[in-house]
């Protein structure tokens, strides 16, 4: 149980609704900001504005999934309320209190670190990315149907990377019957392809290896589908990026070749919010017990 931990939820999606049911069904004491025109209502829950909440005694802040942008804005689909974290508010935090996103950038990193309190990064958890790899995948077939008229069934894809995400889309569309090649750099990543029963290629040799490619499933955050891959990849190939943005994929010679090349991006948020949301929530509550209790410790 969370009792008598506070914590402050601040902006987000429809997966913050998730979070925002289990933390109060563990008992903890929440206050929503940036969630006014929510439609639903939470019992025990306060809503309140930035300036309204005493900082001093939050044990835990919670940020959305994509932390804040680069001016430090968190974005928000439930309120109109401009809202920006700096390092003036982290700073009226106490010293314990911890601050959880699903990502960070050099905006976040930076105001943490001069406020000189902990940040907790949940997408870089395995357990997260892992979970968070179910949805991406059913997001991953849902765009390969839309966007083919062919079948999964038969069709030759490859799948760039074999870290949380690429094995779990190299395992479900070869379950799919789909022929299924994976391109990996390291020798123990060719191994565990080579043992899924997929067919292993290094990515020194991609450009002869999407000859006869029907999809293409990028998972790798780096230019790896260059305009050279593209040039001999056949006209109806169609390419799934799901690397974070930018991607990695040379979008404007695929376009310039007619090559279909779709960015597709925080995929569990679209096609499955509640479960990605319980996924967060589920690491989330554990966490916080965890923390609550060293925290406990630390002033016994
Ligand atoms: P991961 O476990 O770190 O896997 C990344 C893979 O890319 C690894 O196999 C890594 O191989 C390879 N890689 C990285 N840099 C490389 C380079 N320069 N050249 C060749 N290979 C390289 O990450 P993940 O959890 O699978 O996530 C993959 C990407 O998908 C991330 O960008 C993540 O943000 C994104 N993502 C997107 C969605 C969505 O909805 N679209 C959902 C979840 C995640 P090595 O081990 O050899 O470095």
């Amino acid at each position: 149980m969370l009792t008598d931990m506070q914590i402050a939820v601040i902006g987000g999606d429809a997966r913050q609704l998730e979070i925002i049911r289990k933390l109060t069904e563990l008992d903890a004491k929440l206050f929503l900001i940036g969630f006014e025109q929510l439609q639903i209502q939470f019992t025990g829950v306060e809503n309140e504005k930035m300036d309204g909440i005493d900082f001093s005694t939050i044990d835990a802040l919670l940020l959305p999934v994509p932390g804040t942008n680069e001016k430090g804005e968190v974005e928000t689909i439930f309120s109109n309320e401009k809202i920006v974290i700096t390092e003036e508010i982290l700073l009226k935090t106490p010293p314990h209190c911890v601050i959880y996103s699903g990502i960070s950038n050099g905006y976040l990193n930076s105001v943490v670190k001069k406020a000189e309190r902990r940040l907790v990064q949940l997408f870089e958890r395995d357990d997260v990315a892992i979970y968070n790899s179910i949805p991406t995948v059913e997001g991953t077939i849902m765009m390969a149907i839309q966007h083919t008229d062919f079948t999964i069934h038969h069709a030759k894809v490859a799948v760039l990377g074999l870290g949380r995400v690429g094995m779990s889309v190299a395992r479900a569309f070869h379950h799919l019957g789909a022929k299924v090649k994976v391109g990996a750099r390291k020798s123990e990543h060719l191994a565990r392809i080579s043992e899924m029963g997929l067919e292993p290629f290094h990515l020194d040799e991609i450009k002869a290896e999407v000859r006869d490619l029907d999809i293409c499933i990028n998972t790798i955050p780096a230019l790896i589908v260059k305009a050279a891959v593209i040039a001999n990849m056949p006209a109806h190939t169609l390419i799934i990026d799901l690397a974070s943005k930018p991607g990695g994929t040379d979008f404007r010679y695929a376009e310039k070749r007619g090559i279909k090349a779709i960015l597709a991006p925080g995929l569990p948020g679209i096609v499955a919010p509640k479960t990605a949301g319980k996924i967060l929530a589920n690491v989330l509550a554990k966490l916080l017990a965890e923390n609550d209790i060293n925290q406990e410790e630390t002033v016994k």
